[in-house]
């Protein structure tokens, strides 16, 4: 533990005169030196433009950036690099998917999403059943948090099925294997917002059987600007564009455009080289902990944290799912979320407040929203222990 913290200085610093208690993690989680490092010395050594040079310091760059995405497809296990398309971040490649599918559905189809999807996994699919007459259904969730799956809210008419695998507001894991199998069923295609699985635990694209799924670098620690797409090939290719522009096009004349085969007809414009080069490097940082170390590392601290919080009285855990990722949203009772979180803040400790972009969650808990701690690899029980007496502190203060 005290090796891999050593490798993030922001941990060292203070905040308030106090020592940082990093816990928003689901927000984004902190660099490591060496990602910080690779984009510098891939700025200070390689940087050109890819794709399109015949000189040595494209070719240099275009090589790095391609084992990027090389890189992102062994993590995946995606069939083939082609099928990893760089995006902004997560909700990039939901929007890429969702404006795809907004010129292929029709009147009279229907979309599927859940009740605890991130608004970046709602808006999309609204807008895109906005634009094209589909129309948009909602997976319902129980008093845990849990979804409330079953096969018959699927139909013929079911075109796509959104959800995320792990909620960000409850830690919840949904039972995407499940839902995808039955998805198939009707041959509705079923997108995975993964951007709070994959700094968890491992992710096995073609085990799944998932026909998309997205994250973003930010949250594995990677930089910021830089997510992933993986689509299955046959569905990607049928895909239109998200965006056009240079690199995504095969011939353009003012009559007509032909496209770029896939990952490139995805990604319109100068891509973000330093960013899948940072993503790169963090993921060979997490695997080189290992997915197994790390998710059963975060599942102690969840346990513990769950355990130790739950004897303080007045605490009320919203999400309660048997099934959880390392997230843990609460209340105190009688005490408004953002006043808990700017004390925690007084003592150095960093959580998330407020409806964590799921004002749907928040609505039917009838709530204006939660303090959410969030543990990554970095985290200790004494940071646990910490968050603990802070929120003891809190209490006894504002109740
Ligand atoms: N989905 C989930 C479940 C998330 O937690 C987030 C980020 N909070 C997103 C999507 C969007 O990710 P980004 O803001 O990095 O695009």
């Amino acid at each position: 533990m005290a090796s891999i913290r050593e490798q993030f200085p922001i941990l060292k610093t203070q905040v308030n005169g106090k020592p940082l208690v990093y816990l928003d993690n689901a927000a984004s989680t902190q660099k490591p030196t060496r990602v910080v490092n690779a984009i510098a010395q891939y700025y200070n050594t390689s940087h050109s433009n890819v794709h399109r040079g015949v000189h040595s310091l494209s070719q240099k760059a275009t090589q790095l950036f391609e084992e990027a995405r090389e890189a992102v497809r062994n993590y995946l296990n995606a069939e083939s690099s082609d099928q990893i398309i760089f995006t902004k971040g997560c909700t990039d490649a939901i929007n890429t998917v969702a404006s795809g599918y907004e010129r292929l559905l029709k009147k009279g189809d229907e979309v599927l999403i859940s009740h605890l999807e991130h608004h970046s996994n709602i808006v999309p699919w609204q807008m895109a059943c906005e634009r094209s007459g589909a129309s948009l259904k909602i997976i319902p969730m129980n008093h845990k948090g849990e979804l409330e799956w079953s096969a018959s809210l699927l139909s013929p008419r079911t075109k796509m099925v959104a959800v995320n695998h792990v909620s960000n507001a409850l830690g919840t894991i949904n039972p995407i294997q499940q839902i995808i199998a039955d998805a198939h069923a009707v041959s509705a295609a079923v997108l995975i917002d993964g951007a709070q699985a994959t700094p968890h635990f491992a992710i096995d694209v073609q085990a799944l059987d998932a026909d998309f799924y997205t994250f973003s670098g930010h949250k594995v620690y990677g930089p910021t600007g830089v997510g992933v797409l993986y689509g299955k090939r046959a569905l990607l290719e049928k895909l239109p564009p998200y965006q056009g522009g240079g690199d995504m096009i095969k011939t353009v004349t003012f009559s007509k455009t032909t496209y770029a085969p896939i990952p490139f007809k995805f990604e319109a414009g100068t891509p973000n080289m330093a960013g899948a080069i940072g993503l790169h490097e963090a993921l060979n940082f997490m695997s080189e902990i290992g997915l197994e170390a790390i998710a059963s590392h975060e599942n102690r601290l969840l346990l513990y944290a769950t355990e130790e919080l739950s004897r303080i009285p007045g605490i009320r855990f919203i999400g309660t799912a048997e099934n959880k990722a390392s997230v843990l949203s609460f209340l105190v009772e009688g005490a408004h979320p953002y006043d808990v979180g700017v004390l925690l803040d007084q003592m150095g400790i960093a959580v998330r407040t407020g409806h964590h972009c799921t004002q749907p969650i928040m609505d039917y808990f009838e709530i204006p929203g939660t303090v959410r701690a969030s543990f990554g690899i970095y985290n200790t029980m004494e940071e646990v222990d910490q968050l603990v007496r802070g929120v003891m502190r809190s209490a006894s203060m504002l109740v």
